[in-house]
């Protein structure tokens, strides 16, 4: 079988939210990220049970298909954490850039304001996985960790399906040389642009993923929809991406 390029993906616009109803529809599976309606930024020294009220009513919206959803503080690392079962309430753990898990009723998050949330799906072994990558990650190997905690749930590469979700786009997104051979390995001696997604497929891919899309929205492009931190000149706030296998 052939690598599918990465397609744009079409993207439901649902009460501020964003989602991606070709792999609900298909799958089965519960896949968006909020849009600039809500602030869901963590905390720098988050406890769960103190998260702003925004995480409530986030997920008070989910309440009907997931008793409980996990979210980390970020910290552009290489960390993945594995889910063995689904948790009651909004659960803050430890400090990682992604998580995965086969349980159903847990609902997988990450909070992104330019940085690409990366969703990933096993629909045969119906396991998800959730990654946050900016250029730090890309650097660090956060892809190479979430697929390698994906096979360690029985995924095979092969069968994965990723979709990189709303984010900065390589036209609004100019990196300096040092960043740009961080990320990529490419050696420039000017600033130039970094798409991010390009690259997180292009690792996918030779990794063995066959197929993945990307989202047609660009959070610096479309204020009124998204947070972007770089167009805003360093705004703190930030939306939820998240993934998850209903109850059902
Ligand atoms: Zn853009």
């Amino acid at each position: 079988m052939q690598f599918v390029a990465a397609e744009r993906a079409e993207i439901l616009e649902s009460g501020g939210h964003y989602v991606l109803k070709e792999w609900e529809d298909e799958w089965g599976v519960v896949v968006g990220t909020s849009g600039a309606g809500l602030d869901l930024a963590i905390p720098s020294q988050p406890e769960s049970g103190t998260l702003p009220d925004s995480w409530l009513s986030f997920f008070t919206d989910q309440r009907e298909r997931f008793t409980g959803v996990v979210v980390s503080q970020q910290v552009h690392g290489r960390k993945i954490i594995t889910h063995p079962r689904a948790s009651d309430g909004i659960v803050v753990a430890e400090p990682a850039d992604g998580h995965v898990t086969a349980v159903r009723g847990l609902l997988l998050a990450i909070t992104v304001a330019d940085c690409v949330p990366v969703f990933i799906l096993d629909p045969e072994r119906v396991a998800v996985g959730l990654v946050h990558v900016g250029w730090r990650g890309l650097a660090a190997g956060i892809m190479e960790s979430a697929i390698a905690a994906m096979k360690a749930l029985g995924a095979k590469p092969a069968s994965l399906v990723i979709h990189c979700g709303v984010s900065i786009c390589g036209s609004c997104y100019e990196v300096g040389p040092e960043v740009m051979s961080e990320a990529t390995g490419r050696r420039s001696s000017a600033p130039g642009p970094l798409d991010i997604r390009a690259e997180v497929v292009a690792m996918a891919r030779k990794s063995g993923v066959r197929r993945a899309s990307i989202s047609p929205w660009c959070t610096a492009h479309d204020l009124r929809r998204f947070h972007s931190h770089r167009r805003s000149g360093g705004s703190k706030s930030r939306m939820a991406a998240y993934i998850g296998l209903p109850l059902g």
